[in-house]
């Protein structure tokens, strides 16, 4: 469930994004605050949908909204996949309703149990309690363990026939490892693309914009790709190698701008814009 069937190319209308390297201002490039006013600028002239899709949750999403003036969006994917939020309109509908999908993923079996699993297992910490949700459970461990411990963690999960399994990044600003445990398949691509085929708006108007690990699935899941020029080589040519030989090599667009204006940059290259616009300032 995380790639899509584009039979009829719909022109673009709608930009998802991560948060954190992409959207998100980098400290030390001034261009992308200047940018980051001339997207929501024309994101708002021409009336396009914004999704954000990230692993910080809706509090934590709220802050860097505050702190980097960033625009409101009208639905986010948080916690990597595992929440729904609608800011603008009536959404409540899809947010409950994708809760109950994920309900039916687990079978039911909330993190909780994860949780009860992974008690007493050497190398972790357990994320603080805001960080916890009810189809996630997130620790962290050190960055050269990740790999270890996501074994130990998925034969402890078999062997209580719990169907989640980690998602494994490690922090650039920090290096600290981060394992998040989900319901086996959830993703922020799979909550993208449950979002974009049950709200109001269809997955071929998509463009989506990321530059890491995490973001790799929903690169690669049919969307028109954005990826900034600050991720890693290996993403890029990986998004690249694997939107070609689907044959949907014009879906693929590596920025040269890095973070914010890398958006913006990949924005006007897909014509989110039309009309090439954007001399007219308010
Ligand atoms: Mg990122």
């Amino acid at each position: 469930m995380t790639e899509i069937n584009l039979q009829s190319p719909l022109p673009p209308a709608v930009l998802a994004t991560d948060l954190d390297g992409t959207l998100i201002p980098l400290p030390e490039v001034e261009e992308n605050r200047r940018d980051l006013r001339e997207l929501t600028r024309l994101l708002r002239a021409h009336r396009r949908l914004l999704v954000f899709a990230t692993g910080r949750s809706v509090l934590s999403m709220e802050e860097a909204i505050a702190t980097h003036g960033l625009p409101h969006p009208d639905w986010a994917v948080c916690d990597v996949g595992t929440t729904l939020h609608r800011f603008v309109g009536r959404g409540e509908d899809a947010a409950e309703r994708y809760e109950r999908h994920l309900e039916e993923l687990s079978g039911g079996v909330d993190g909780a149990e994860v949780e009860e699993a992974l008690a007493g297992m050497a190398g972790v910490q357990m994320q603080d309690p805001g960080a916890q949700r009810r189809f996630k459970v997130s620790y962290y461990c050190e960055a050269e363990r990740v790999g270890a411990v996501e074994r130990e963690a998925a034969e402890r999960c078999a062997a209580r026939d719990l169907p989640y399994e980690a998602l494994t990044s490690v922090d650039p600003f920090s290096g600290v490892g981060l394992l998040d445990f989900v319901p086996h398949g959830v993703s922020k691509a799979h909550a993208l693309v449950w979002l974009a085929t049950h709200a109001d708006f269809h997955p071929g108007e998509v463009i989506y914009a990321g530059d890491s690990g995490n973001d790799l699935a929903a690169l690669i899941a049919g969307f028109r790709a954005i990826v900034v020029g600050n991720a890693r080589e290996e993403l890029r040519a990986e998004v690249q190698r694997d939107l070609v030989e689907k044959g949907r090599g014009e879906r693929f667009f590596g920025s040269r701008g890095l973070a914010t204006s890398g958006v913006l940059e990949g924005c006007r290259h897909y014509g989110l814009f039309p009309d090439g616009s954007g001399a007219e300032h308010e």
